[in-house]
């Protein structure tokens, strides 16, 4: 393989995180592919409208997405819009397979390949995303000030985010399949207090139901008595855990009991020159915002790698092939 057939750096993921590391690696000059099989901007080309992105009060999410990648295609990022099918950690190098049984090989690697939050596969959830259903309450609380809410779930996500929902809503409803929430103390006690939050206990939703102007119901099941009822609702917002796309992370790479990649404060792993930055990895904001901020970090702290692990090597070369390679 020659010098010119090794990328520095392979992006897995075509995702705002991955869009913003594409941004910072060419801007530092890092010769960069990215890999995306789908088309590129992830989750955010699903989302309706975006109210949180600095600097753009609102803007859709689709519109969004494809300024990232524009910004990023001004920059001369080359993106391969092909499925990786394996990530191989190397002493030297790192390599990623395609589909194709194409072998890319590259100093560093940024795994970007994101999440997605739990479904609870019922009737009306998927028809009534963007209209009333929501995995995101950061991202579309705002739009139900003053309205009922209905939060799904009893783990800390749901409890965290019926909080945040409470600041907004007129009620929300927490609806939790058994009699005790798995959230943390502090937080069930925050709830309890909280007025504008009602628990129903053991209850499991069975139908999200809308009219002409979206949500308007859910059908709710007790799993004790099976008594069935319908609860009046503007919006449903689902927490009931989020799985992160690790499929492509090497076993090498440690992962904590969620399955998110663990990393330090560059977002590298604890296999050198392999990073992971947005849902992929462990952290404690799932935005575009945090996503890019990572792409950011990830890219500068990969740039930082390869040009030590090149000035290493190009020590370490025999004197005649270092004055033929700088020559
Ligand atoms: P989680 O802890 O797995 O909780 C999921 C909740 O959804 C559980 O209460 C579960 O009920 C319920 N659930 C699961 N499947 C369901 C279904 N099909 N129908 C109805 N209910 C269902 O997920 P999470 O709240 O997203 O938290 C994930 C991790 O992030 C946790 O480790 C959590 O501690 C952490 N986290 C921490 C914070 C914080 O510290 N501030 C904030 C957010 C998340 P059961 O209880 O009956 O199983």
């Amino acid at each position: 393989m020659s010098q010119n057939d090794i990328y520095d750096l392979i992006i897995v993921g075509g995702g705002p995180g991955g869009l913003t590391a594409g941004i910072y690696a060419m801007r530092a000059a890092l010769k960069t592919v990215l890999i995306e099989k789908g088309l590129t901007g992830g989750q955010i080309t699903l989302s309706d409208e975006v109210e949180n992105w600095p600097g753009t009060e609102r803007i859709k999410g689709a519109d969004l997405a494809m300024n990232f990648t524009q910004h990023a295609q001004s920059y001369g990022l080359e993106i391969l819009n092909r499925e990786v099918v394996a990530v191989e950690p190397g002493r030297e190098l790192h390599s990623v397979v395609l589909d194709n049984k194409e072998r890319l090989s590259a100093h560093a690697v940024i795994l970007s390949t994101g999440g997605n939050p739990r479904k609870l596969n019922i009737p009306g959830e998927e028809t009534n995303y963007g209209k009333g259903v929501s995995y995101c309450a950061v991202c579309d609380g705002f739009f139900f000030r003053n309205k009922t809410v209905i939060v799904i779930g009893g783990g800390d996500s749901a409890a965290e985010e019926s909080l945040y929902l409470a600041k907004l809503a007129k009620q929300v409803y927490i609806v939790h399949r058994r009699d005790a929430l798995r959230a943390g103390m502090l937080l069930q006690q925050r709830v309890k207090e909280e007025c504008k939050i009602e628990v129903l206990w053991n209850s499991i939703p069975t139908a999200i139901n809308s009219d002409a102007g979206g949500v308007c119901s859910v059908a709710l099941q007790d799993t004790k008595t099976g008594e069935k009822k319908e609860v009046v609702t503007d919006g449903v917002f689902i927490f009931i855990g989020f799985d992160p796309n690790n499929g492509l992370v090497p076993p090498d790479i440690r992962l904590n009991p969620n399955g998110q990649v663990i990393t330090d404060h560059k977002c590298e792993t604890n296999v050198p020159g392999m990073f992971a930055i947005g849902d992929l990895r462990e952290k404690y904001a799932r935005q575009i915002i945090t996503a890019a901020a990572d792409g950011a970090t990830a890219a500068l702290a990969a740039a930082h790698y390869v040009e030590a692990k090149k000035a290493v090597a190009a020590c370490e070369a025999p004197a005649g092939l270092f004055s033929e390679t700088v020559g």
